[in-house]
């Protein structure tokens, strides 16, 4: 769909023209490539696609009244994963995860899902002894959290790179006004998250020193991760992006304000104040910190996919939501001159809370 460049002779270009092979992967096994994740994509997902891949166009029927939601997404190998540490299934998983945390954070429900692959070419072959390919093993987690979320995939592109990319658009949709938005927060109102903070950040601190431990001891490329550490990891390798709560927000009309924890609560928080004119506080021993991360981590730790939403203190907010707990972390406040936009308090005291998350390109 993209990048068409016309010197290119690919017969993928006539045959799947809605996952098609770009500058093609070549090499006998294409075709077979781009069947085999056309069969996987088909028989799930939302019933508003009516026309998935294999034409020129998905077609889309969202219900009458709906507005859509549309997020996009690019994790780069060496800068949002590495191919050397991370299961192919988590870079799957956490692909689709990242897009379906966005619109979760505006109340949508997923319509249909586009990945755009590119990919050297040896991750596309199977391994030695007929073992599943990376690519293989990247769509048993992109499918198994597709399937789960209902988000059909609906059309893509792959090419062979230098680099590995994965890029996801994802189209949801609400109903018309109805999404939350990042600047609905206004002075008064309580200050909520999902779930807990910085599982994700430990998570990840445990895999970078088992990666380090691995090459201290030349290991082979690929990190061996022992089963009895996967469940610490879960919380960094597969994250559940909130659909039901984010959508069971928007229906009950409760949160005022909503954002996806992706790049740490300081920055993320930083973000809604920023959209909504306000100022927020949030109680450190409020914050419902993962068993075993540090408060930092909780604080800063990016990739949670956590919501963070702002109710009026009148507004009944259950204590938890499809099985996910609720807590309320802080409070809105005005924005004023010699205030900072996000204030920390705690036993030591109060303290300006600068957004020491993820930002790119620093
Ligand atoms: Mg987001």
């Amino acid at each position: 769909m993209l990048n068409r460049d016309p010197a290119t002779r690919n017969p993928l270009r006539r045959g799947e023209p809605t996952f098609d092979g770009g500058r093609g992967l070549g090499g006998p096994g294409e075709l077979e490539l781009l069947s085999g994740i056309r069969q996987r994509a088909e028989g799930h997902g939302a019933r508003a696609l009516t026309l998935g891949i294999g034409d020129d166009c998905a077609l889309l029927r969202p219900r009458p009244g709906e507005d859509l939601a549309v997020t996009t997404d690019l994790s780069v190998a060496g800068r949002h994963f590495r191919l050397e540490w991370h299961p192919a299934a988590s870079v799957g998983h956490r692909t689709l995860a990242r897009g379906l945390s966005d619109l979760a954070s505006m109340g949508a429900r997923p319509l249909a899902a586009f990945l755009s692959l590119g990919l050297p070419r040896e991750l596309t072959g199977g391994a030695r002894g007929g073992g599943a390919s990376w690519l293989d093993r990247f769509l048993d987690g992109f499918f198994a959290l597709a399937n789960a979320s209902q988000a059909a995939l609906a059309g893509g592109d792959l090419a062979e790179s230098p680099v590995a990319a994965a890029d996801i658009v994802l189209i949801g949709a609400v109903p018309r006004g109805r999404a939350l938005l990042r600047s609905g927060a206004r002075a008064g109102e309580v200050l909520y998250m999902t779930g807990t903070l910085g599982g994700a950040a430990a998570a990840f601190q445990r895999l970078s020193g088992l990666a380090e431990a691995a090459e201290a001891n030349r290991r082979p490329r690929r990190l061996r991760i022992p089963k009895s550490l996967g469940p610490e990891l879960v919380p960094h390798l597969y994250p559940q992006p909130r659909l039901a709560q984010g959508q069971w927000l928007m229906r009950r009309r409760v949160a005022t304000a909503a954002i996806d924890i992706s790049d740490g609560l300081s920055t993320d928080l930083g973000h809604l104040c920023e959209e909504s004119g306000v100022a927020a506080e949030v109680r450190a021993e409020a914050l419902p910190v993962h068993a075993g991360a540090t408060l930092e981590e909780a604080l800063h730790g990016g990739e949670e996919y956590e919501l963070l939403f702002t109710a009026p203190a009148s507004a009944r907010v259950p204590r938890s939501i499809a099985g996910v707990p609720i807590t309320a972390i802080g409070r809105i406040l005005r924005r004023s001159k010699g205030r900072p936009q996000v204030t920390l308090v705690s036993a030591e005291g109060s303290r300006s809370l600068e957004a020491h998350g993820w930002q790119h390109f620093k």
